[in-house]
């Protein structure tokens, strides 16, 4: 299943991808839900009932929105619809340094023994489509393409063995970076905050659709049409289950908590020269079998 939030009025409501084209607003398939994809996680068997419901009529809906029929609840067009991150408001997104050994190798750097964490302020989600925004001084923003795994039982103390358990789904995250910040200040935080530095989605792709721990998986980044990240998420230092241990061994994981898991090699401040996101650019991030987050660049306005 890909599990998204939209805006639909003004409000966020929880949905469903049926297909490129169809999507089922689950609120209006069934009023008794939660109205949070969040409160959802948690137990996703409601939504599978929901999904196998409505999923074998996706392609013939398709067909005759095509043949001119307009789109009627529960189902809305997808390709017109305007999307929310996943997560709204997680309690927390924990990122991973370092951890593509492509990467590692950029930066002329020994393999980690264990993983590098950081966090980026949970206010930086930006919406797929929707622009990572620069001002006059932000002139050393740079794009990690990222795999993001979100959680949906909570935990702490979790075995590898236990991992998979908690994963609610996985989707696509730009750890957009304030390369400045990130190398003046003593640590990450503030470089890997920007508010708009944190796209996401464009969906939750349960586990069920992957193969297990979502290995094996391309990832690029694009910049306009340039390509300027491919790798392979086989090539994780500390894969999915590893990073859920290893941080839970510290801190409760809860449901919707995201963990973006690094990213590989090519970015733009290791490039020589080095290059920058600017005014105009278009970054997408895509990674096989999730989908593509495409996100503007633009100046803010005020
Ligand atoms: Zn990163």
């Amino acid at each position: 299943m890909k599990l998204l939030n939209y805006i639909r009025g003004t409000m966020p409501r929880p949905g469903l991808a049926l297909n490129d084209v169809v999507g089922l607003d689950l609120l209006a398939a069934q009023p008794s839900l939660p109205d949070n994809l969040h409160v959802l996680l948690p137990d996703l068997a409601p939504v599978r009932a929901i999904h196998q419901e409505f999923a074998p009529r996706a392609s013939e809906i398709a067909a005759r929105w095509e043949a001119g029929e307009a789109p009627t609840l529960p189902f809305f067009d997808l390709r017109h619809a305007r999307l929310l991150t996943p997560v709204i408001l997680p309690s927390k997104i924990i990122a991973v340094g370092l951890n593509y050994r492509d990467h590692a190798e950029e930066q002329h750097k020994k393999l980690p023994e264990r993983p590098l964490l950081f966090s980026k302020a949970p206010s930086c989600l930006q919406a797929p489509g929707m622009p990572i925004e620069l001002t006059a001084e932000l002139t050393k923003v740079d794009a990690e393409a990222e795999l993001a795994v979100v959680i949906g039982k909570p935990g702490r103390g979790i075995t590898p063995g236990q991992a998979a358990d908690h994963i609610a789904g996985y989707t696509c995250m730009n750890d957009v970076s304030d390369r400045d910040a990130q190398y003046t200040d003593k640590q990450f935080f503030r470089g890997k905050s920007l508010d708009t530095g944190g796209p996401c989605g464009p969906w939750l792709v349960t586990p069920d659709e992957l193969p297990p721990l979502a290995k094996g998986l391309a990832i690029t980044c694009h910049w306009n049409d340039t390509l300027m990240q491919s790798s392979n998420t086989d090539q994780l230092i500390f894969p999915v289950d590893e990073l859920i241990s290893y941080i839970s061994r510290n801190m409760t994981l809860l449901p919707g908590d995201i963990i973006t898991t690094g990213t590989p090699g090519g970015v733009g401040v290791f490039r020589d020269p080095p290059v920058f996101l600017k005014p105009g650019d278009t970054v997408t991030v895509t990674i096989e079998g999730i989908g593509s987050l495409v996100n503007p660049v633009k100046l803010r306005e005020s």
